[in-house]
């Protein structure tokens, strides 16, 4: 895995080279989806997270009786619960990088659909979105 996002690293060191011509996009999350589970998940600039319920045309939804767990590098990450989805209550740890998971549950007693991401909120210089999010094939 090590090895792994060495390799990416490189290839974004190599596109590092190329012209940054490409108009920032707004730094987008991490989109999950799952049976029925569609959320994006973002990394603030302050380094809180933010879990937002989508529908299928992505649009924000409401929680309703929806839980998340999130596990930074092990931890649980304090939540609060917003109409849409859910905030952290701190910013996270600045140790990159590290695993993240994060546990959907529809309700209370049913079965969590599990991501796992590796935290690394470097900018990737070929899609300008945050490397936990890239959408590059690299
Ligand atoms: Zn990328």
């Amino acid at each position: 895995m090590k090895i792994l996002i060495l390799a990416f690293l490189s290839i974004c060191g190599l596109r590092a080279a190329e012209p940054a011509n490409a108009p920032a996009e707004a730094h987008a999350g991490r989109l999950l989806e799952a049976p029925g589970v569609k959320a994006e998940f973002l990394i603030k600039p302050d380094r809180r997270v933010v879990l937002t319920f989508l529908d299928a045309a992505g649009k924000s939804v409401a929680r309703g009786e929806r839980i998340v767990v999130v596990k930074v590098d092990g931890k649980d990450l304090a939540l609060e619960a917003k109409p849409e989805g859910f905030v952290s209550k701190y910013s996270i740890p600045t140790k990159e990088p590290v695993p993240i998971v994060i546990m959907v549950l529809a309700t209370a007693d049913s079965k969590p659909a599990n991501f796992r991401l590796t935290l690394n909120t470097a900018i990737c210089l070929a899609c300008k979105r945050y490397e936990f999010a890239c959408t590059c094939d690299h």
